[in-house]
């Protein structure tokens, strides 16, 4: 079976979508993930599996716990885009967000969260790219009683992407076809946004029309809060 059909059939898989936290030597860190099951009901048993690059998988491997929210429908690209793209070893990801700290010392982040839970590593399982943790479910709570944020929802609804260290970013490669051709686009070297002057950034008061060069310099990227130095001239 050729990779681009296997990978069409694991299109068909639903998954929501996740910040799995942890912490280790008085750090904070977290990120998100859509790769993320329930394997066993007793004990309650989950398993995550974390790109080896990524700073929760060092922190991970090294504390033996982890913490999960289970994200709400409420949460926007740019709440997603800062756990999803942005890098803990150069920002304080918690710091921009309502979380509290868990029993197991994880960060529990209690904004845009249906609800939380904490984890203790019971077994890891080397996946090459990425380790499958698998931990017992130690304490939890819901925060909201509200529906919670499907992965589908993620990308054909709020048009969101998905990073390179995701299980699934293959996935999503293929950019949009209006996103390929035309002068004066610039894309964001960190999620592969590319802003499109005939579009504008409505959402963020840029209407169509607005050259690049002419966007304030306050002006961020919509989907993951980099400045306009992140951006390069799409060729
Ligand atoms: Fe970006």
């Amino acid at each position: 079976m050729a990779g681009d059909v296997r990978q069409t059939v694991l299109d068909n898989c639903s998954y929501g979508l996740y910040i799995v936290t942890s912490h280790l030597d008085g750090r904070l860190n977290g990120q998100i993930s859509d790769a993320l099951m329930q394997v066993t009901a007793v004990p309650p048993r989950v398993a995550v599996s974390i790109n080896k690059n990524e700073l929760t998988h060092e922190f991970i491997t090294k504390s033996r716990v982890f913490a999960v929210s289970i994200l709400s429908k409420s949460a926007d690209v740019r709440f997603i885009g800062l756990f999803g793209f942005r890098t803990g070893r150069d920002i304080d990801k918690l710091s921009q967000v309502q979380h509290k700290i868990g029993k197991t010392g994880c960060p529990l982040v209690t904004e845009h969260a249906v609800s939380v839970f904490e984890a203790q590593v019971r077994e890891t399982v080397d996946l090459e790219t990425h380790t499958a943790f698998i931990g017992d479910v130690l304490r939890g709570e819901i925060i909201e009683d509200t529906e919670v944020l499907t992965y589908a929802y993620y990308i054909s609804e709020m048009k969101g992407k998905v990073s390179k260290h995701s299980p699934s970013y293959h996935r999503v490669i293929k950019p949009p076809a209006e996103t390929m051709s035309g002068p004066g686009k610039y894309i964001c070297n960190v999620c592969g946004y590319v802003y499109d002057p005939a579009v504008g950034d409505p959402d963020n008061g840029i209407s169509p029309g607005n050259a690049f060069n002419d966007l304030p310099d306050k002006w961020v990227c919509p989907i993951c809060g980099v400045g306009k130095n992140e951006f390069v001239k799409k060729q």
